[in-house]
């Protein structure tokens, strides 16, 4: 019997998933799944724990490789229908985990609240970016929660309050569990409030980042190590900046970006993510963690 039975509209079997993803590359889903609402969603988990599937959760696919066998397992993606609302009391915001980030800033903006410029030019979902702690050189969104709500792999709901989600660079609490929606506070601001960091931000990004090219964003995360120097400028330095394997090369532009081509496969940008690793390792004795998520990768294959 199918472990989703009664949810068949929900499950797509052996969805293709390369195109949900920022590079492009990869194999397929075994399970897709687009849960209704909450109660779907507690019901599916809760089957796939008692079945023991392993379940990942995809956002806008903006910092994730997944591996060419693809993934063995369920892959839910929260559908704009029932997890993207948002509603605003105040300066407070209830914000669904679907939602775009790139909304939510632009939103948060017109509506005169500020707290949200610094993650401007950052691409993806509210869950994912709560997830990561997204942010940059101006701040994190992390800052701003008040409360995240979501469930955990067997469907029990979680609440927490803003200490309870342990975020630091890149990372937090959250990351074996599922975010469905959280409150941000934000402060009132008159436009032309943010306006001229927002500028500057879109500025940065469009002087130092391959915007034009098939990416995740930044690849590695920088090493919190006394004098060693952030990732991208490390790989620089070491004259890696347009290194290729296959259709996967580093950005000549930005050294922490790894870009695809067409006729990328994850393979090429695996291989490559290894090759740099390993350079850094044997040049500089320094162990480059990835800030991406990976999926159906083995760590043997990324092994320094
Ligand atoms: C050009 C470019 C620039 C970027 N610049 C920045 C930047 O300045 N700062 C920055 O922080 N990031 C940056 N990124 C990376 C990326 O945009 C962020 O990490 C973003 O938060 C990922 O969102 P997503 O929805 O695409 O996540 P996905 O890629 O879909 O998923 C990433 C991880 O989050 C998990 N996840 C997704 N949704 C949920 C959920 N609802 N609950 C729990 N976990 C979830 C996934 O399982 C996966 O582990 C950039 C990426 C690109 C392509």
């Amino acid at each position: 019997m199918r472990w989703y039975r009664g949810y068949e509209s929900q499950v797509e079997e052996d969805a293709l998933l390369a195109a949900r993803t920022a590079y492009k590359v990869g194999g397929p889903a075994r399970w897709y799944v687009q849960p209704h609402d909450e109660t779907t969603l507690a019901a599916l988990l809760r089957r796939a724990a008692d079945r023991r599937l392993p379940v990942h959760v995809l956002g806008g696919g903006t910092n994730l490789l997944v591996a060419d066998g693809g993934v063995d397992g369920a892959v839910i993606r929260l559908p704009l229908r029932g997890f993207a609302r948002i509603e605003r009391q105040g300066t407070r915001l209830t914000v669904g985990a679907g939602f775009s980030l790139p909304r939510l800033v632009k939103w948060s903006l017109a509506q005169g609240l500020a707290g949200l410029e610094c993650l401007v030019g950052v691409p993806g979902s509210v869950g994912a970016a709560l997830r990561m702690n997204a942010g940059g050189k101006y701040g994190e969104l992390g800052a701003r929660v008040v409360s995240v709500r979501g469930v955990e792999w067997d469907g029990t709901p979680f609440r927490f309050n803003r200490d309870a989600c342990g975020f630091r660079y890149r990372d937090s609490d959250l990351k074996d569990r599922l975010v469905t929606a959280c409150e941000l506070d934000l402060e009132p601001a008159e436009p032309p409030h943010g306006e001229a960091l927002v500028r500057r931000i879109i500025a940065e990004k469009r002087a130092s980042q391959p915007l034009d090219r098939r990416s995740a964003g930044c690849v590695f995360k920088n090493p919190k190590l006394p004098g060693v120097p952030p990732a991208g400028k490390m790989i620089d330095e070491l004259g890696l900046k347009g290194l290729r394997v296959g259709g996967a090369s580093v950005s000549t532009l930005h050294a922490n970006f790894v870009v695809t081509d067409r006729w990328a496969t994850a393979t090429d940008v695996l291989g490559l993510i290894r090759h740099i690793r390993r350079h850094v390792y044997r040049e500089r004795g320094v162990q480059l963690d990835l800030e991406i998520a990976t999926w159906g990768v083995r760590q043997e294959e990324l092994a320094v």
